[in-house]
Formats: structure tokens, C-alpha cells, sequence
């Protein structure tokens, strides 16, 4: 089994440590949050005191990082994981960070004698809990190979997307699209209601017809269909607005960079982040249907 230090124990990496803890693997943890640090190692992680402490043995670094400057930060910065890294150590970061961070991480890893990948995944905290994420992964061909046999520890589903950056492109091309189907669902939805048809009613149609998608069959922004769902418990995440709002600066980011037109993106982003404006980053990203009913105040 494989020498592990995991960092960035927080929502997600908390339970995907965990994971890699059950799966075997030793693994030592760090996060800034001595909290966050042990509650994992009631679970069986070694607690590691900084970073130098957690990878010094290790022949595998996880990560689960809030954004990009941090994920430079953690590998690349002073003090950071390539000072203290033995040479071919295997990175994962499975932090949601833009594609040129990601780009760019790779070539750091390359020019300290490391071996990384950009793991982003779909996939909340249940999850990362269950272990049954999905990953998307950029990288070399052996060093996906690497990866996954530690990746198949915490997900279900795990895709190689080709080379440096493209897990991370398809993670935001998929979330871009999530965040415009779950506006258009909720529309829909509320279309129907004025109209005439009760939300059962619509479900029961749509859910077979042309319209169905994910966030109307797994996910039913409008109560009662998919009893599941965050709109059953007042749209509490779940994955929060603020989650979302993040993902579509980065698709927006992202397209302007390669000159991608995203007219519905750029839309969605604009919708996400007025309810992050409005004081409802914390509402799960379904909760868009309240603003689409012309709940909340404009
Ligand atoms: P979080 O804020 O709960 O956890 C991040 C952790 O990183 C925190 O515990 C923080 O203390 C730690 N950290 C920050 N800087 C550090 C440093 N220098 N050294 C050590 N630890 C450090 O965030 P999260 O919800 O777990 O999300 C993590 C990543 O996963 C994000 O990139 C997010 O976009 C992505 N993601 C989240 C979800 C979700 O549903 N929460 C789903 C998919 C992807």
C-alpha cells in the first residue's frame, strides 16, 4: 500500500482522506485547522505538523486545496511540498482551480523533478464521504496510470482527460453546464406552475420528454418530484451558490482565454454571483429557483 500525505482537510478532503485511510494506504494529514487535522487522525491518519512533516516519507501528495494561489502555494511556495518532497513523488490535486494554475503547476512540478496531475471532481461532500466521486484527470499517461490506483480509493469513476489541464477543463465545461441546466430547469418549472401544471404533474412529462436532464431527474430544483433533493430541505446544500458562482468565473475566465463563446455562461455566472451579492452564497445552487419565482428581493 502507498505512502500518503494528504493536505487540505476541509468539506471534501476530510472524508477523502478518510477514505484512503480505509483503503489501506498510510497517510499522514495536514491542514492549517488543528481541528480539521483531528478529525481524521481519530479515523486512523497520522496528524502531521506542517507540510515538511506530512510528505518527508511519502511517495504520493493528495490535495484538497480552496483555490489556485493556494495550490501553488502548498506545492510550489516557501516551505512548500517540492522542498521537501523526494524526487518522482506523485501529485494529486483534486482542488477545482483554474486550467492556467493548473497549467502552470504542472510545469513547476516538472522543473522540481515531480510528477503531477490536476484530479478535479464532480461530486459534494456525500461523496467524498461515500467514496464515490468522480475524477477527471490531466496528465501523462503513466502518471494517470499512478494515480488511479490511489484515486480509486475515494471515487467511483475516474477518467483520464487527456494532458496538463484538461482535468480541470472538463470539470468547468461540465459545471458551466450544470449551472445553465439548473437556471433553465428551474424556469421551466416555474413556467409550467403559471400555466397551470403542479410540479408532479411537470416532472412526471418532462422527466421522459425531451427536457430531461440531471438537474431535473437527480437534483428537482422545485420541491416534491425527487425527494432527495435540497429543494425538499429549504435549498440547504448540497453544493452552495457560492460553489457555482466560483465554477463559472473560472468557465467564464477560461473561455475569454481561448475565445470560447458562452453567451448562457456568461448569464449564469452573472445570476449566481447576484445571489452571492444578495447574501445567498451560502443557499444550495438549486435555490435559484426561489429567484427565478421572485422570492428573494431583487
Ligand atoms: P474547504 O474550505 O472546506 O476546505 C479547504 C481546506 O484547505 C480547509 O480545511 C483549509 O484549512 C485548508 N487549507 C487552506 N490553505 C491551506 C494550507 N496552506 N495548508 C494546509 N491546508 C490549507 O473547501 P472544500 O469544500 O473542501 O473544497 C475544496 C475544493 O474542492 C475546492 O477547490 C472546491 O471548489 C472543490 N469542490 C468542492 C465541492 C463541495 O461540494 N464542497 C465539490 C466539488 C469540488
Amino acid at each position: 500500500m502507498t505512502k500518503i500525505a494528504f493536505i487540505g482537510l476541509g468539506n471534501m478532503g476530510g472524508g477523502m482522506c478518510a477514505n484512503l485511510v480505509k483503503a489501506g494506504h498510510t497517510v499522514a494529514a495536514f491542514d492549517l485547522s488543528a481541528e480539521a487535522v483531528a478529525a481524521v487522525a481519530a479515523k486512523g491518519a497520522r496528524a502531521a505538523t506542517s507540510i515538511a512533516d506530512a510528505v518527508k516519507d511519502a511517495d504520493v501528495v493528495v490535495s484538497m486545496l480552496p483555490a489556485g494561489k493556494h495550490v501553488l502555494n502548498v506545492y510550489f511556495g516557501p516551505d512548500g511540498v517540492k522542498h521537501h518532497a523526494k524526487r518522482g513523488t506523485l501529485l494529486i490535486d483534486c482542488s477545482t482551480i483554474a486550467v492556467t494554475d493548473a497549467r502552470e503547476a504542472h510545469i513547476q512540478a516538472d522543473l522540481s523533478g515531480l510528477i503531477l496531475v490536476d484530479a478535479p471532481v464532480s461530486g459534494g461532500v456525500a461523496a467524498a464521504e461515500g467514496g464515490t466521486l468522480t475524477f477527471m484527470v490531466g496528465g501523462t499517461g503513466r502518471a494517470f496510470e499512478k494515480a488511479e490506483q490511489v484515486l480509486k480509493g475515494m471515487g467511483k469513476n475516474i477518467f483520464h482527460a487527456g494532458g496538463p489541464g484538461n482535468g480541470q477543463a472538463a470539470k468547468i465545461a461540465n459545471n458551466m453546464l450544470l449551472g445553465i441546466s439548473m437556471i433553465a430547469t428551474c424556469e421551466a418549472f416555474n413556467l409550467a406552475e403559471k400555466l397551470g401544471l403542479d410540479a408532479e404533474t411537470f416532472y412526471k412529462i418532462s422527466s421522459v420528454s425531451s427536457g430531461q436532464c440531471w438537474s431535473m431527474t437527480s437534483y428537482c430544483p422545485a420541491p416534491g418530484p425527487v425527494p432527495t433533493s435540497p429543494a425538499n430541505r429549504d435549498y440547504k446544500p448540497g453544493f452552495a451558490v457560492a460553489m457555482m458562482a466560483k465554477d463559472l468565473h473560472l468557465a467564464a475566465d477560461a473561455a475569454y482565454a481561448s475565445g470560447a463563446e458562452i453567451r448562457f455562461g456568461e448569464q449564469a455566472e452573472k445570476i449566481y454571483q447576484a445571489l452571492c451579492d444578495r447574501g445567498f452564497a451560502g443557499l444550495d445552487f438549486s435555490g435559484v429557483m426561489k429567484d427565478v419565482k421572485g422570492e428573494i428581493p431583487r
